[in-house]
This record gives structure tokens, sequence and C-alpha cells, in this order.
């Protein structure tokens, strides 16, 4: 998966194309979620940030049954589209049907916080330069239209994270002579809303760009216990990769490429945001393979976890969570900083990758 695989690539596309309105056809396995999952996050009102470009008169999903409906009226087939479209010479076909949008729209301002703090590098050797620690903090709020529970609690997503980035922020404000890099923690908000947060502070940063190290994103840090290994989401697109796997081989943890790549995890969570501004990022996510007798407990869980509480009120903290593998987590973060903080040289994005420290997207 790449950057331009994700839905916000095809708005902004549109956008850019003069495009009245855009309806993706939801594709459960493109999307790597189900259509319960866009309806919860989308099926209420939703988000934009004033500050950015014009946005399309409309966005939207429609289903795959009722997109083949619409297609068939056109004397079209998805599949056979579909299968065009993963060929280099395909070319939009235009179905020569009209539509007819009618809207409601309704505007309120809502003020959104992002809270950032820094620890100043009390090291001799202090760079003057900054390392990013994010998570966001922000959820679905309260949905009055479910019967019984109605309050979205996001414990894995993000409170989990959100937990992980105070326990990092609580050791090294203690121990700020052990830096020689800034470490700026910010919990950004609107994450599950466009990343409008980390979007927002990351095109505003208080620091100047040419000194962040790099964005080390927590994100529904590990409640399932430890593993053996670990993977970086997103590394591949920079010189973090070795970074991070030299900080999880210290702490003899296997370091595996990402795992579920054209899942696209990369796009879904605030280190893009950094990424668009040119500033390397990554998400550091548990492996597959549990600690202990059972192999495939944390993954089980995980997955249990992805299929039945992800974006639903479930999603709360259960009686059996194991926060050792949160702690291996916040360790690996550690780990990363206290290499990154010794090379002279800021990572960079490696050629193959969308983005570079420049680029401003
Ligand atoms: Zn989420």
């Amino acid at each position: 998966m790449t950057y331009y695989g994700r839905w916000p690539y095809k708005y902004e596309k549109a956008t850019e194309l003069g495009a009245a309105g855009v309806l993706i056809i939801h594709d459960t396995k493109g999307a790597a979620y189900g259509w319960d999952v866009l309806r919860a996050s989308w099926g209420n009102e939703s988000f934009f940030d004033p500050d950015r470009d014009r946005r399309l008169l409309f966005e939207g999903w429609t289903s795959g049954e009722t997109a083949d409906r619409v297609l068939a009226a056109a004397k079209l087939d998805r599949k056979a589209l579909r299968e065009k479209a993963e060929t280099p010479d395909f070319a939009p076909v235009p179905l020569g049907l009209k539509a007819t949008v009618r809207q409601h729209r309704e505007f309120r301002t809502v003020d959104g916080v992002n809270v950032a703090g820094i620890v100043r590098a009390k090291h001799p050797a202090a760079s003057g330069r900054t390392i990013v620690l994010s998570a966001h903090y922000d959820h679905f709020g309260k949905d009055e239209t479910l019967q019984g529970d109605q309050i979205y609690n996001g414990a894995v997503d993000n409170c989990s994270a959100s937990a992980a980035l105070l326990a990092t922020a609580g050791f090294y404000a203690q121990r700020p002579d052990r830096l020689k890099d800034d470490l700026c923690f910010v919990a950004v908000t609107a994450e599950e809303q466009l990343i409008l947060g980390s979007s927002y502070f990351a095109r505003h940063l208080p620091f100047k760009k040419d000194t962040v190290v790099a964005d080390i994103n927590f994100e529904m840090t590990n409640v399932w216990g430890e593993t053996e290994d670990v993977f970086a989401i997103g590394a591949r697109h920079s010189d973090l990769d070795a970074v991070c796997r030299e900080a999880a081989e210290k702490m003899g943890l296997r370091y595996t490429p990402e795992r579920n790549g054209e899942l696209g995890f990369f796009y879904r969570s605030d280190q893009i945001s950094f990424a668009r501004a040119g500033i390397p990022g990554v998400w550091l996510s548990q492996g597959i393979v549990a600690k202990g007798p059972d192999k495939g407990l944390v993954q089980r869980q995980f997955e249990d976890y992805r299929r039945t509480k992800y974006h639903k009120v479930g999603d709360e903290v259960q009686p059996d969570w194991d926060l050792r593998g949160a702690v291996q987590i916040v360790d690996w973060a550690r780990g990363i900083i206290a290499i990154l903080q010794e090379r002279k040289d800021l990572p960079q994005f490696v050629p193959t990758s969308s983005f570079k420290r420049e680029s401003v997207k």
C-alpha cells in the first residue's frame, strides 16, 4: 500500500482536478476494515480544518453492492473495471450517468487542542534538535443512537498509547541530563477525524523544521503481553528502519519488516502528518510472536480486538490486559531515542519513498 492507495489521496486528487464530489467504493480488503468501521467513523458529522484548502462539495462512500447496481445501470461490471484498474494502461471510464446530490449541511465550529510539552536536553553536548513523540488522545465521543453503552472509551485506541507517551515523558522529565536532543511530547487531537490535530501541528511546528529529527508515534500500544518480535510501521520509508532495528536488537527483540504493509497503517495515523511535512516518522508496533508457551496469544487477542472492539463502544479496559507488552514498546522508544541523539545526521527518507525531507504535500 502506498499513499496513493488511501482515501485521503482520492479526495485530494479529485479536488485538484476540479471534481464536484467523490464517492469511494468501499472495499473491505483494501481498506482493511469493514463497512461498520466506516459508518462509525463517517456516519456522523465530520470535521475539517479551516486552515486548509477548500474541500469537495461532497465526499462519501458507497458499499460495493450499491456500486454494483449503479454500474449495472451503466452496463459496466465492477469486477472487470477493478481488474483493468490494476493495469498500468487503465484510463478513467465515464459512466454516462447523472447524479443529483441533496444535502442539508450544517456547520459548527469546534475548538480542538493539541497538548505538547518539551523536555529540554540538559546534557553538556545538547544539540538544539528535537525528537517528537506523539499519540492521539481523541476518539469518537458518544453515540446517542446506540442502545445501552453509548460511550466510545477508546481504551486501546488510544488511551494505551497516551499512557505510553506520558510514561516516556515522565521518565525523561526526571533525567534531562541524559538528553542531547530535546524531546517534544505531543498529545494530538482529531486523529479520528482526518488526522487533523497532527496535521496542524506538523504544519505549524513550534521549532525549526530542519532541527526536527523524527516523529516516534505511539498508537494502539500493545496491551496483550510481551512479544519476541517488533516492527516499525513506516520504517521502510526512511533511515529510521536501521535505527529501530538496532534499538530492538539491543533489547533482544527480533526486528521484522513491517507486517501487513498492504493495509497501509503508515497512512492511517499521526506519523503520516510528519512524513507529509518532510519529517520521517514511525509507529511502533508489537510483533506477532508472543513470549511464553502460547506463541499466538498476542496476535490472536489483537485480531480479536480489531474484529470486535476497534472503533466501537466495546473498546474498554479488559481485566486480562498484560501491560508488559506496552512496557516493551516504551523501552524500545527509549532505545531509539538513545541512538538518534548520538547520530550527527538527521534521518532521511529513502529514494523510493513518496516523501522527502523538504516535501510539502
Ligand atoms: Zn482509531
